[in-house]
C-alpha cells in the first residue's frame, strides 16, 4: 500500500503543476479565435502551409468564405468598419499581427481602412485582375489568407488605403489584460 501512495503522490503533484501552467499561459496568451484552430498563434510568425481542405474543417464558414475563397463582406456590415478603439488587429485565421489602431482612419468606403501595416512582411501583395478590375489583393504574410485590397487613395503619411474585411481580423484593445502582459 505504501508503494502505491509513494507512486501516486508525485503523479498528483505533476498533474496539478501541469494544470496550473496551462491556465497561466492561457491567461497571458490571448487567442480568441483559436478554439479548434491549432495554427492560431499571436507569437509564432513562422510561415504556414495549410491546404484549403484543412482550413475548411477548422474555420467558421463565413470566415472561410472571405479568407480562403476571397469573398467580400458587404460594405457597412462588418464589426470594425466604424470602430475607433485603441488596440491591435490580428489575422482571424492564424493570429498574425496586422495593424495598429493608430494607422486606422475613417474612410467612407464601409470597410475598416488603414494607411500602413504593422511591419513590412505582415502583409503580402498580389495582382488581382478579377471582376473586370485591376486591383492589388492583400493577403496575410503568415497564412496567405485573403484580407482585402490596397489602393493609393489613402491619407498621409503613406497615401495608401488598406481596405480590409472585418471578418478576416481579430481585435485586442490596448486596455485589455491580454495587451498589458
Ligand atoms: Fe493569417
Amino acid at each position: 500500500m505504501k508503494k502505491v501512495i509513494v507512486i501516486l503522490i508525485p503523479a498528483f503533484i505533476a498533474v496539478i503543476a501541469c494544470t496550473s501552467e496551462s491556465s497561466n499561459s492561457a491567461q497571458h496568451t490571448p487567442q480568441k479565435m483559436s478554439t479548434g484552430n491549432p495554427y492560431y498563434s499571436r507569437q509564432d510568425t513562422s510561415k504556414l502551409q495549410v491546404a484549403n481542405d484543412e482550413w475548411k474543417k477548422i474555420l467558421p464558414p463565413d470566415l472561410y468564405g472571405v479568407a480562403r475563397n476571397k469573398e467580400t463582406e458587404r460594405a457597412f456590415t462588418g464589426k470594425f468598419w466604424d470602430q475607433d478603439l485603441k488596440g491591435t488587429y490580428y489575422c482571424a485565421v492564424c493570429g498574425n499581427e496586422l495593424f495598429k489602431s493608430n494607422s486606422k482612419f475613417a474612410s467612407s468606403c464601409g470597410w475598416p481602412s488603414f494607411f500602413e501595416s504593422v511591419r513590412p512582411n505582415a502583409t503580402i501583395y498580389v495582382p488581382d485582375n478579377t471582376h473586370g478590375m485591376r486591383r492589388t489583393e492583400v493577403i496575410c504574410g503568415r497564412c496567405d489568407s485573403h484580407l482585402g485590397h490596397i489602393f493609393d487613395d489613402g491619407p498621409p503619411p503613406t497615401g495608401m488605403r488598406y481596405c480590409m474585411n472585418s471578418i478576416s481580423m481579430d481585435f485586442e484593445p490596448d486596455d485589455s489584460p491580454a495587451s498589458k502582459k
